[in-house]
């Protein structure tokens, strides 16, 4: 049974993995065996540490994500500095807040263009590369509770977890017979720089908290037993599932 979520040996692509969510899936996959390319516009030095001191191989590509066409690229970085990637984690992403009525483009293309649109092109692009080393994988996409729900002031974060849902599972259509699992995880209300600002707003935090049946936010290690399931065989017939790992609040 314990073989079922064994990585060893396997290469995670795992965008935003400098903090936050991504740094902890980063650093659970690398814990199951995996190594870790890790794409983004910061720095990913704490991550790479903990990947090295647990004796897994660590590559830093660094991309700006607001650029979709950058996917390509990226993923050719991950295959010519540790092979095609076993796994792509569509993390990094980002958040705008406005009431409806003020929101501006700029704030919609910003969103849209990390969470959902270079998303897509680096599952593509991914996609292509495991197939072209002759292999199956699994992408795992980060979605959000409000993949389920709407949300307020924030119509391009909604917009964007929603169309991520919608891609997990057109992309899970098109690609479980090539052996490519695409699944997603939402994230239920964790303590990152994403929710910050919640956080600090007592009347919000409140609310949030209040309807949390673990009675807690999320922490980002949280996460690391999803990301391990979704990468590994246990998860082998799991195709088009958004998994929430959200304490309950979907349950209310
Ligand atoms: P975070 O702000 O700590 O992490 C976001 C990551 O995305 C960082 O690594 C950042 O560098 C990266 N990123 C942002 N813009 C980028 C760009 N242009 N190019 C490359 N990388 C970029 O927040 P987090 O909470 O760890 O968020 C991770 C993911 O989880 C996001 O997709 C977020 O929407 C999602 N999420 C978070 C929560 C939560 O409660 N924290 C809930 C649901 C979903």
């Amino acid at each position: 049974m314990s073989n079922l979520f064994d990585l060893t040996g396997k290469v995670a692509l795992v965008t935003g993995a400098n903090t936050g969510l991504g740094q902890a899936i980063a650093e659970a996959l690398a814990a199951a065996g995996c190594n870790i390319a890790a794409a983004g516009r910061s720095p990913p030095n704490d991550t790479e540490a903990a990947v090295r001191a647990l004796g897994r191989r660590f590559l830093t590509i660094e991309a700006d994500l607001s650029d979709p066409g950058l996917a390509p690229s990226v993923v050719q970085a991950c295959v010519d500095g540790l092979g095609a990637p076993d796994i792509l984690v569509n993390n990094a992403g980002i958040i705008r807040r406005n009431d409806a009525l003020e929101f501006t483009e700029d704030d919609w293309d910003a969103v849209m263009n990390v969470n959902l649109k270079s998303a897509f092109f680096l599952a593509q692009s991914a996609a292509k590369a495991m197939l072209a080393a002759g292999k199956g994988g699994k992408i795992i996409n980060i979605a959000s509770m409000l993949s389920f729900q709407g949300g307020i002031r924030v119509a391009s974060y909604t917009a964007s977890k929603s169309g991520i849902a919608g891609l997990t599972k057109l992309l899970a259509n098109e690609w479980a017979a090539k052996g490519i699992n695409v699944n997603a995880i939402a994230p239920g209300y964790f303590a990152t720089n994403n929710t910050e600002v919640l956080r600090n707003d007592e009347g919000r935090s409140k609310e949030i908290l209040g309807r949390i049946p673990a009675g807690r936010w999320g922490k980002a290690s949280d996460l690391g037993g999803a990301a391990v399931f979704l990468a590994s065989s246990a998860s082998d017939y799991v195709h088009g599932t958004i998994l929430p790992v959200d304490g309950g609040w979907l349950a209310r």
